[in-house]
């Protein structure tokens, strides 16, 4: 009797060895080679621009798994303040974020102001500039951010990077976003045909243009009107935040909408955060098949088009992942 429970207690021990080996070999960098350790990236609804750029940067590294034994696979999520969040609970391996949410994590500011300086994010590199992008419709008469007074307007999710944006822009030119309108809080997917069914007057979203949201918007029987985000009254915004700049919506992408030249707006950076548990030979592996396949890589995209190597080094503020700088020095890039 006592044998027979011996072994059996040998027999559990084996097991949760077996067990603790397995699973640390999933992300443990000295996994042997010829295995898989799956990571997960983070991006935004299916139809904004982060979703394509995470599937684009997993296929490059689940083409080479033979070579790294990487898979990556690509999460649906409500956009850069989730990602970063699931970053830090340990959900999310790898997640695109807006450079000023990014910073401002980094800094404990935003999101985290109660919680502080959040020191186990790192910076892959950064992607494509996106555009702080309000749409109304014709008919609403919304002219300027003034306008937006009284209406119904859709600040996207709780975990978007759009929502701060959309909040802290209201802000700055006086108008509380909890008493001045009626605010909404659905995901920018939805945004679309709440306009053209005439359940908001507009919406905010931060992406890269051109983008399948807004395409989606201006396609529809109601002719939208991107609103400028031009007022003098958001210099000190701009000044007061690094990764907010002045720039420009390209009207070329939406034929259909009433404005007939560019837009101005705020622009910010898509950028790809990991944290310090992620093993260098994996932030190596996605840095390395992103920067030798970059010429392949921007024509995936028409957003990507303006990237250079030297340009995806730009609008990090998390200290670089060890892996993604060991890329870096090999091609003799200049980091922040
Ligand atoms: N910048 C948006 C956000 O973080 C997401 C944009 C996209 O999905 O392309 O909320």
């Amino acid at each position: 009797m006592i044998q027979s429970r011996l072994s059996l207690f040998t027999c559990l021990l084996a097991c949760c060895a077996a067990l603790m080996i397995s699973g640390c070999s999933k992300k443990d960098g000295s996994a042997a080679s010829n295995e898989q350790r799956f990571f997960n990236v983070g991006t935004g609804s299916q139809t904004g621009v982060y979703y394509p750029t995470g599937q684009s940067i997993a296929k490059l590294v689940n083409d080479k798994q033979a070579e790294y034994g990487v898979n990556l696979s690509v999460e649906s999520t409500g956009g850069s303040v989730f990602n970063t969040n699931s970053l830090l609970s340990g959900d999310m391996d790898f997640g695109i974020v807006q450079s000023d949410i990014q910073y401002q994590a980094v800094k404990g500011e935003g999101s985290w102001k109660d919680k502080g300086p959040q020191e186990k994010l790192r910076a892959v590199f950064s992607i494509h500039p996106e555009l702080v992008t309000l749409v109304t419709t014709e008919e609403s008469g919304i002219k300027t951010l003034a306008d937006l007074k009284g209406k119904r307007v859709n600040l996207d999710s709780p975990g978007s990077g759009t929502r701060p944006n959309a909040i802290a822009i209201l802000k700055a030119v006086g108008i509380d976003y909890e008493k001045d309108i009626q605010a909404e809080s659905l995901s920018a997917k939805e945004a679309p045909s709440l306009l053209q069914d005439d359940r908001i007057d507009a919406f905010f979203f931060t992406v890269a243009h051109p983008s399948g949201v807004l395409k989606e918007a201006a396609a529809g029987g109601r002719q939208i009107r991107f609103v400028p985000i031009d007022d003098p009254a958001l210099d000190g915004l701009i000044k007061s935040s690094p990764y907010l700049a002045r720039s420009h919506i390209p009207i070329q992408f939406y034929e259909q909408a009433a404005n007939k030249e560019d837009v101005s707006t705020i622009g910010v950076k898509a950028t790809l955060l990991t944290t310090s548990d992620t093993p260098d030979e994996v932030a190596y592996a996605i840095t390395k098949e992103v920067f030798t396949n970059l010429e392949s890589f921007k024509k995936l995209h028409e957003a990507y088009s303006v990237l250079t190597p030297e340009s995806m080094l730009d609008a990090l503020s998390a200290p670089i992942h060890p892996g993604a700088k060991k890329y870096f020095d090999e091609a003799g890039l200049s980091q922040p």
